[in-house]
């Protein structure tokens, strides 16, 4: 069973994605760690999204499938994928529906957690200073004007990708502004309509 995950940084995906992966043994899938990968290793791609992925722009769709495709037959990803973050636009979401169907696989649900702009900002503050606070550094795009860019760029995005999934049935809106708990019983109610005991 296939997942997607969409919402703005900081909306929680990070944590609901957890709980799946833990309570239906799905697999993590983020296009946004690939891509963090591929720079930490210095590859080819990693040199081209660079810069991108600083300013909080959105990385080409041909570098998008092709990472996809790539990742796509990792063993671990058999009993099912959370896709976080990975459709982004119009292109990809066709591209991903495409390779899954010519697997006789497809998205169950896309769940889009939805949280205001000013609360994001405060999260991301929290985030941030727990970073500092543990001796670590923070991402280099939880800086808060990057962030208004990537809310903005998810907001664009998400007018267009959204309704693609409801337009396939399978678009679930989620307050994400309730606590952690109760967005993990909306999700989990949805996900018990697809695997009834
Ligand atoms: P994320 O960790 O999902 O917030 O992604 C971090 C950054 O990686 C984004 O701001 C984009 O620059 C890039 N990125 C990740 N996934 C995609 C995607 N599917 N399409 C385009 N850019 C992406």
């Amino acid at each position: 069973m296939h997942i997607i995950l969409m919402g703005p940084p900081a909306a929680g995906k990070g944590t609901q994605s957890k709980f799946l992966q833990e309570k239906y043994g799905l697999a993590h899938f983020s296009t946004g760690d690939e891509l963090r990968a591929e720079i930490e290793n210095g590859t080819d791609i990693g040199k081209k999204v660079e810069a991108i992925m600083k300013d909080g722009g959105l990385v080409s769709d041909d570098i998008i499938m092709d990472i996809i495709k790539d990742r796509l037959n990792n063993p671990d990803f058999s009993k099912g994928i959370i896709f976080d973050g990975v459709v982004r636009t119009i292109p990809q979401a066709e591209g991903l529906e495409k390779i899954l169907n010519e697997r006789g696989e497809h998205i169950a649900i896309a769940f889009n957690l939805i949280v205001n702009e000013d609360m994001l900002l405060q999260r991301v503050e929290a985030r941030v200073a727990q970073t500092l606070a543990a001796g670590q550094t923070p991402r280099k795009d939880d800086d808060p004007e990057v962030l208004k860019r990537r809310i903005n760029e998810y907001t664009n995005f998400s007018k267009i990708v959204a309704p693609y999934y409801a337009e396939k049935g399978v678009l679930v809106e989620i307050d994400g502004q309730q606590s952690i708990k109760d967005v993990t019983g909306f999700i989990e109610s949805h996900m018990q309509r697809l695997t009834p005991r």
